[in-house]
């Protein structure tokens, strides 16, 4: 497949960066999961939002407008046709003549885009979602999850203490006992009726995906939504758990550390609110 690597269209196989480049040696970047479905890109303005909003907290200035962000794109995406991918985009603070943690003097940022395969999760029949499992974990990150930073070692190692346990996610736990977020995804619960998430803070991802559901929800109207702290017991007590990404979509959870998540298969809120999300990809 072709990829775009700094002003330029090439194969995957000759796209290659210096061992000196500052994503490689401190993981100094930041990067973004934009999903293409039908090739239209999701909520494209609020992805390129984030990421200048990631590229402003690691103080990492790229002069690139969203008219050349665009095209960069539109020219992968007709190289690179598929139904459903999504395009990955990352940013690091560039390659330099030595290892050196301060910031070099001149900026050169490396800029690598390229497009991933994406299997949507919710597909034309929400039945046949079987829903995943997911763990919980003390969250061991740093204060600034907020920014969508490209060193992942401990998002990396939180999901893979869920895949050892045969799990699809860990949610994670502050020592305040407070739900976070998952590995990689936000988390959301359903309790008595009321889809619950956790605030927006330094705490976790602002996902475009968690936006959106919370959009649908107040649009609609059915159900009374709630952005406040959800504690480890109410998610362990929760009628439903779901958890959301660009990439899984809205996943119901239907076990938590081995114990089904009310009656061990997708709720009926889910299912609401997944129709709201397929009728507003699908428009
Ligand atoms: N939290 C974390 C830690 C993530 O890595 C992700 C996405 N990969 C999310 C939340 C979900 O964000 P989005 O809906 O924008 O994909």
């Amino acid at each position: 497949s072709d990829v775009y690597l700094n002003g330029e269209m090439l194969p995957l196989e000759k796209a290659q960066i210096s061992v000196l480049d500052r994503g490689f040696l401190f993981g100094d970047g930041v990067y973004e999961v934009i999903p293409v479905f039908h090739g239209h890109p999701l909520r494209l303005e609020k992805h390129m939002e984030r990421l200048n909003a990631s590229l402003a907290a690691i103080q990492l200035p790229v002069e690139i407008t969203i008219t050349e962000w665009r095209s960069i794109f539109d020219q992968l995406l007709s190289r690179n046709p598929g139904q459903h991918q999504a395009l990955y985009l990352q940013i690091s603070r560039g390659s330099y003549a030595s290892r050196q943690h301060g910031f070099p003097t001149e900026t050169r940022p490396t800029v690598f885009v390229m497009t991933m395969p994406l299997a949507p999760r919710i597909n034309d029949s929400l039945d046949d979602v079987k829903g995943g499992t997911a763990i919980t974990a003390p969250d061991q990150r740093w204060q600034r999850c907020d920014i969508k930073s490209t060193s992942l070692l401990s998002n990396v190692m939180h999901h893979q203490l869920a895949l050892n346990s045969g799990a699809t996610e860990a949610i994670l736990v502050d020592a305040e006992g407070r739900v976070t977020e998952g590995s990689s995804s936000n988390v959301f619960i359903v309790r008595d009726g009321t889809i619950i998430t956790p605030p927006r803070s330094h705490k976790i991802l602002s996902g475009i995906t968690r936006a959106l559901v919370l959009e649908l929800v107040v649009n609609d109207g059915t159900y009374p939504c709630e952005e406040r702290d959800v504690s480890v017991n109410e998610l362990t007590t929760a009628d439903e758990i779901w958890i959301t990404s660009s990439s899984k979509e809205i996943l119901p959870i239907i076990e938590l550390n081995g114990i089904p998540v009310g009656k061990g298969k997708p709720g009926g809120v889910w299912r609401h609110v997944a129709g709201l999300y397929q009728t507003y990809k699908a428009g």
